[in-house]
């Protein structure tokens, strides 16, 4: 294992506490990523002193006091903020979602036996070196996700737990302890009663990190708590002979193939939540789904509410989940069709969503097991290439590159509702290449245009 380098501000700010004569510690995250080999995003650090000992200490430097009650002071240095908490243990949870009171403590074991998983629970400084009291560092090196103490107790204290035990077991691609897994299981109804933006953002890294298919694959009974919409779909049989696998494998597989991003992995979770309301069945059981995208579409402004994701993640879900499956054909953007026809997918969706469809097409066609993914890979290819020609020509496909705007059109005496369906039926003569997109000749086709 990769040793512990602390940054000179960590070394530093232990060095100032322990002069103070008080213990103090790198934790958590940091110490475990450091031991994984990977770059820390943040360094908490924990210590014996209280926070009014932790104001006098760093009375000098610029802080942040926003955690104070619970033990939290913020040093923030270059700009960077360190958090730094005194050891504490967590009362009862008795609405099972914050402790009713947190209790300061002067032993660092104590702090680090509230805390979620073995992995989490290290503590490092220069002095002391590692403290792993739980044997965080054994199952590091095995992969395996394990509480502290006694499962089905740590997960009743917080259910959040729940699903950060499969979050770091998605990320890391660890394997779940059967104790744990056995009263994460058992105790997952009890995740209805976390705060949706807890869940959400723990759901968000689950969905985006490296083992996320294998965790949807042996967990929908867990995630089926959060979200009951994708219950239908495991062991669904599309009865589709476009489709190898259930519903529910070809919603892991779609999601498998699109990259990590929040966005993208949550509308392959839900493009297909629809198809079982809207199926019907031919006369030679051949299942169809018609409407699916729209149903899937109102089931993800359902879910995407109920985890209160922020308002732009949410219109781009929906849309992208309505939009999953809209003719995309495979175009060079040579020909003046395949540029009108680009142009108006531009002007529809936007150079940030077309890429998405067309990453998102590529991953649901290949999860179907009828399509080879060398044919999607060079389809998606050709897509993107002909996007970043036509692009690089600077086109004009949103009213605000239209050479004309609405005052133009009023002093060529055009007024209220009549400017504004000009100047988009200016833009469409521009896209597809019937007018060029100068003021001259656009004022000179409007006179024609009615
Ligand atoms: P990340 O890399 O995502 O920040 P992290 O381990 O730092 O992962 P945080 O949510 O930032 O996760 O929490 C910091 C530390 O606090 C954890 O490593 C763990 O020791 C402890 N912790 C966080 N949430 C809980 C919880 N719900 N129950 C118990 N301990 C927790
Ligand atoms: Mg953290």
């Amino acid at each position: 294992m990769i040793p512990v380098q602390l940054p000179a501000a960590v070394s530093d700010l232990i060095a100032r506490l322990n002069s103070a004569g008080y213990s103090a510690y790198a934790v958590g995250g940091c110490v475990r990523d450091s031991l994984l080999g990977l770059t820390p995003h943040d360094w908490d650090l924990c210590t014996s002193a209280l926070p009014e000992d932790m104001l006098r200490v760093f009375a000098d430097e610029r802080v942040a006091e926003t955690g104070l009650k619970h033990g939290t002071l913020t040093v923030i240095r270059d700009h960077i903020p360190y958090e730094i908490t005194t050891f504490r243990v967590d009362g009862a949870y008795t609405d099972h979602r914050h402790p009713d009171s947190v209790s300061f403590v002067s032993d660092v074991a104590e702090d680090l036996s509230r805390r979620d998983f073995t992995i989490n629970a290290m503590a490092f400084s220069p002095d002391t070196g590692l403290t792993d009291l739980f044997g965080g560092r054994e199952d590091l090196e095995a992969g395996i996700i394990r509480c502290v103490g006694e499962p089905c107790l740590r997960f009743e204290e917080d259910a959040l737990r729940i699903l950060r035990a499969l979050r770091f077991a998605s990320v890391y691609d660890f394997a779940i302890d059967p104790a744990t897994d056995e009263a994460a299981r058992k105790l997952a109804p009890t995740l209805q009663n976390v705060a949706a933006e807890r869940i959400r953002e723990e759901l968000l890294k689950l969905l985006c990190g490296r083992g996320a298919g294998r965790m949807l694959r042996a967990y929908p009974d867990i995630l089926g708590v959060i979200i009951p919409e994708i219950l239908p779909m495991v062991g669904y049989d599309q009865q589709n002979h476009h489709h190898s696998w259930d519903l529910w494998e070809h919603t892991v597989r779609a999601l498998e193939g699109v990259p990590p991003e929040p966005d993208l992995r949550l509308t392959m979770l839900l493009h297909d939540t629809g198809k079982p309301e809207v199926r019907t069945t031919d006369a030679k059981g051949e299942g169809h789904y018609k409407g699916h995208q729209q149903a899937s579409a109102r089931i993800a402004e359902k879910v995407t509410a109920s985890l209160r994701l922020d308002n732009a993640s949410r219109d781009r879900v929906i849309r992208l989940v309505e939009n999953h499956d809209i003719p995309l054909r495979t175009v060079t953007g040579e020909t003046n069709l395949d540029r009108t026809f680009l142009l108006r997918r531009l002007n529809r969706f936007g150079e940030k969503d077309l890429r998405a469809l067309f990453l998102i097409h590529r991953a649901d066609r290949i999860a179907t097991g009828y399509s080879p993914p060398e044919r999607e890979d060079a389809r998606l290819k050709e897509r993107m290439d002909a996007l970043d020609a036509l692009l690089a020509e600077q086109p004009c496909y949103t009213l605000k590159d239209l050479a004309v705007n609405g005052r133009d059109l009023m002093a060529a005496g055009l007024r209220g509702k009549a400017v504004g369906d000009a100047l988009q039926r200016l833009l469409e003569e521009v896209m597809d290449g019937r007018t060029d997109n100068t003021k001259e000749a656009l004022l000179n086709r409007l006179s024609s245009l009615n």
